[in-house]
């Protein structure tokens, strides 16, 4: 991880934050500096739990399950390509439900919520988790690791996918649209991602997938009838941005939560749905 993987992690975040200032999706409308450096500084605690706690803890329990022979993939031995390809199918879906979790279970929302203040959306938003937020993946991804008998390379390799499609979900690329659709088929793009950080409820309650898109097929879940323009980025009542400082950011999950509406009262709505813009 840290001589191979996290170099790579760091390319990638390089390379996506130029070809979103090249090549930009959605129109920011915040100081992209100002947002760079806020969730740089807000994801400190996050990537020091992710170095000393988030990977040790669930790799120990890979190696525990796999010497008591504990978990899913041990019990039912199968050739190496299959492990690859279990590991990431079983592995991603638990994560769809997670993300659902995060958002429906009111305890993980609160500290799930910092992460969708962001008003503006690119790869730092990828970085932007309240350190609780972190702490209660940790608790998940060992569960998961434990259950499935996920063997500790697998878990490194698929860590390491999922951190770089994190990345590139969350990034400002505008892909050529012919190659979102090709891709569209498999994974989860910076387009479909996009409309899960819109503050329309009901469009933030959908695309929960983070590596690949089949999830949201199965669970009819999936949304790509929002043009990039269209979506407004944020959590409805949390859009004043002297209310989203460092401070307010870290305290936000210890204070009371508002409900789903701008702060005038109203419920965030769209009146017209456009036709799904990735279909051919
Ligand atoms: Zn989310």
């Amino acid at each position: 991880m840290d001589y191979i993987a996290n170099p790579l992690l760091t390319c990638l975040f390089l390379v996506l934050l130029w070809l979103q200032w090249r090549f930009p999706l959605r129109r920011q409308h915040f100081s992209v500096l100002h947002r760079l450096v806020r969730n740089f500084v807000l994801s400190i605690p996050g990537f020091a739990l992710v170095r000393f706690a988030m990977l040790p803890i669930p790799i120990a329990i890979a190696i525990w399950a796999s010497d008591r022979h504990v978990g899913l993939l041990n019990w039912f031995p199968l050739p190496a390509w299959a492990v690859v390809i279990a590991t990431f199918l079983l592995m991603d879906y638990a994560y769809w439900w997670w993300h659902w979790a995060m958002h429906m279970v009111p305890l993980f929302w609160r500290f799930h919520n910092v992460h969708h203040t962001d008003l503006d959306l690119d790869v730092s938003t990828a970085a932007r988790f309240h350190f609780g937020d972190m702490i209660f993946s940790i608790a998940f991804l060992s569960l998961a690791v434990m259950i499935f008998g996920i063997p500790p390379i697998m878990l490194v390799i698929f860590f390491t996918t999922f951190e770089a499609a994190t990345l590139f979900h969350h990034s400002n690329w505008r892909l050529p649209i012919e190659l979102e659709r090709i891709l569209n088929l498999l994974m989860v793009t910076p387009r479909m991602h996009g409309i899960h950080h819109s503050i329309v409820q009901r469009e933030t309650n959908s695309n929960w997938g983070t590596i690949f898109c089949w999830w949201d097929k199965l669970h009819r879940t999936l949304r790509r009838d929002v043009p990039q323009d269209a979506v407004t980025v944020g959590v409805a009542a949390y859009r004043d941005e002297h209310e989203l400082t460092l401070g307010k950011l870290f305290a936000l999950p210890f204070r009371q939560q508002r409900a789903w509406r701008l702060p005038d009262g109203e419920i965030p709505e769209r009146a017209v749905q456009s036709a799904d813009e990735l279909a051919e």
